[in-house]
Parts: structure tokens; sequence; C-alpha cells
């Protein structure tokens, strides 16, 4: 890290489809400095999430998008330098989804209508797991699980990229709710990790002959709780396959990535609703942030306990934003994708 400026990466233009590496602009710019009633923060990792594809864009979206020239958007943890706020000192540890793609930044805490930044207690656990699965996408899986997809013991849980951030916490908080967890992801290593972390069945989607058939032989009473990650033909495949009264969490469409502000849905879907009487319910995690708290607490005991095992993939330098944030389009990405700035 530099100690002298502040590297951070711009949005150059915003991309059609996915986003070549040119989009973004790294530049050195002045370490800034806080005003009254806030921090500075110096970063020790960033995070990088498929969100941020849909912040590249003027198109409405439920958050502030960036425009070009300024700083790509983005989550990040460090250790608080400066304070002109009365609540946070000097060594302090932040976690924030404000912290932008740069090794430095200037936090307003408890700014209205934002996730905030948040206090981040270093003996807990790893400062990292403040983007993973203690924060944000722990969350998604955790609400998004339990309170959107309501599960019952014997259920049939089918997951699309199941060995991800949200994918891998979702299945195994479906065991602990007395569910059967099938993983649908793009390749072999991450399907045994997923097969040794719970799930009961896998399927390879890059590679299977028929999706919907292997669909139907995991889950012979049909599936109970579609968490649906990736919209697209995993989505078209398992909507063929509900039980009656399934509900489909409606959580991401990353396989949308490439047809960025397209109409979204492939296979008509209402009859298969209709007929299975099933609900499809949009999820935001952001709506089920007043809950935090007890979510962090019981997703740190099951951890605790060895109930929930966590994979984080992790690069290295700021340098490398770009390339780790296209690493989640392209699936490259083996766990939560993270970077630790040096
Ligand atoms: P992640 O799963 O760690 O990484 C993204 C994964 O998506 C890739 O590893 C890849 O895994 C899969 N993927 C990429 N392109 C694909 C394609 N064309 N078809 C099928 N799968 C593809 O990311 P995450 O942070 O956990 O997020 C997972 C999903 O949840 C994303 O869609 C994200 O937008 C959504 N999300 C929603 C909320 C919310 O509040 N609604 C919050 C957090 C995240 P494979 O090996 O399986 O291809």
């Amino acid at each position: 890290m530099s100690t002298t400026a502040n590297r951070r990466w711009l949005l150059v233009r915003y991309p059609e489809g996915i986003p070549p590496l040119d989009t973004w602009r790294l530049e050195e710019a002045p370490i800034p400095e806080p005003g009254l009633g806030q921090i500075l923060v110096k970063a020790h990792w960033l995070s990088v999430d498929p969100y941020m594809r849909a912040r590249m864009s003027p198109a409405r979206s439920y958050a502030q998008g960036v425009s070009p020239g300024n700083v790509m958007t983005g989550g990040g943890v460090g250790e608080v330098v400066a304070s002109n706020h009365p609540a946070w000192k000097k060594g302090d540890i932040a976690e924030s989804m404000q912290f932008g793609w740069q090794e430095w930044s200037v936090l307003t805490p408890g700014l209205p209508g934002s996730s905030g930044v948040n206090r981040v207690d270093p003996n807990l656990a790893p400062i990292e797991s403040s983007l993973f699965w203690l924060g944000m996408p722990g969350l998604t899986a955790y609400f998004g699980l339990l309170d959107v997809g309501r599960p019952r013991p014997g259920d049939t849980v089918v997951v699309s990229a199941a060995a991800g951030a949200v994918g891998q916490l979702v299945g195994q908080i479906a065991n602990l709710a007395g569910c059967r967890a099938i993983a649908i992801a793009s390749d072999d290593a991450k399907l045994a990790w997923c097969r040794e972390i719970g799930f009961a069945t896998t399927i390879n989607y890059r590679t299977v002959q028929d999706l919907g058939a292997a669909i139907e032989a995991a889950c012979p009473s049909g599936v109970d709780i579609f968490f649906d990650n990736t919209g697209g033909p995993i989505h078209d495949a398992v909507i063929k396959r509900l039980a009656v009264g399934a509900r489909i969490v409606i959580c991401g469409r990353i396989a949308l990535a490439g047809q960025f502000g397209k109409p979204d849905i492939g296979e008509r879907l209402l009859s298969d609703l209709l007929v299975t009487r099933s609900s499809a319910h949009g999820f935001l995690v952001t709506d089920w942030w007043h809950r935090r708290d007890e979510a962090r607490r019981r997703l740190a005991g099951w951890h605790r306990e060895g109930k929930v095992r966590v994979r984080q993939d992790i690069m290295a330098g700021i340098e490398r934003m770009p390339e780790a944030f296209l690493r989640l389009l392209n699936g490259k990405n083996f766990g939560k994708q993270l970077v630790k700035i040096l």
C-alpha cells in the first residue's frame, strides 16, 4: 500500500455486457482528509461482489450507480488512522460498503439510509470475515433462506452458484434446517467441496448432458426451495421441476451479466408457478439490515461449533481489483472473492 498517495480505480465508461479490463483506470490521488464527523480508514481488504456490475450502468436500480470518472463502488474493511468522529478512534477496525476500490477511504459513520460504517471486533474472527460470512453475503444466505425460503425439515433446496460466497452458506444453513441441499456449479473441484460441506448431490451445469434431467434425478419429489443466485438457463431448468408450494428466492442474476439491461426472463414461468402454486420472491439483503446482529450472532455460533465452514479466494494488491471482479463473471472464483491490500 502506498502511504503517500491513494491508489484508486475510476470507472472510465459504462460497459456493454461483460466489462473489458479497460472499463476502469488506476490513478494516484492525494490521501483524503476526514472532515467533521468523518474517519479516515486504511484498507486491509476489499470485497468484490456481483452487484458491482449493476452499479456500472445508468439504468434504474435499487442503489445509486457509479458514473464515469468516479471511484468504483465497493465494500472494504480496514483500520481507522484518523478520526473526527466522537465514537471512533485511531486503531479501530471499520467495515463499510461505501469504501470504494481504493487504498484510503473517508467514511461518515451514522449516515441515514445506508448500511453504514460498522465496527469490527478483530478478536471475534479474522477481519475479512466482515465482508463474507459475518457480512453482506452471510446475511444474504441467512435471511434469504430462512425468512424468504421458509425451509421445513425434509425440504429439497436447490442452490445455484453453490460454491460461491452466498451459495456455500445457503447449503449449510439448509442442512442445519433439516433440508436436503443440491448444489449447482460449473466446476468439479467446486462441487467436490460442496459435497464435503454437506450438499447431498451436485450437478455440473457446464458438463451435464441434460440439466433438467439431472435436476429431476436429484429431486425426485420436486424442488421445494430454489435459491436462485444466477437466473438464466439454470433458472429456466429448475422452474420446470418445482414441487407444489415451492418458494423461489430470487437472489441474483449473474448469468445475465453479459446481457445487462436486456429482458432477463427466459422461459415463461407463469404456468409453472400456477400449477405448483409456488411463490417467487425478489429479495434484497439490505431490507434485513436492521436484523444483522441476530444473523451475525447465529452465523458466528455455527462457525465456532464447526457446523458452518467457509472458503475464500484471495488475490493480493489493489492493482488486481478489475481482474478479481471479472473472476466472478466467468466462475473462476472458488469461494468468496477478496482482495488483500498490501
Ligand atoms: P459468488 O457466487 O461467490 O460468485 C459468482 C459465481 O456465479 C461464480 O463463481 C460462478 O460460479 C457463478 N456464475 C458466473 N457466471 C455464471 C453464469 N453465466 N451462469 C451460472 N453461474 C454463473 O458470488 P456471490 O457474492 O455469492 O453472489 C451470488 C449471487 O447472489 C449473485 O448473483 C449476486 O448478485 C447475488 N447476491 C444478491 C444479494 C441480494 O441481496 N439479493 C446479496 C448478495 C449477493 P459457478 O462455478 O457456479 O458458475
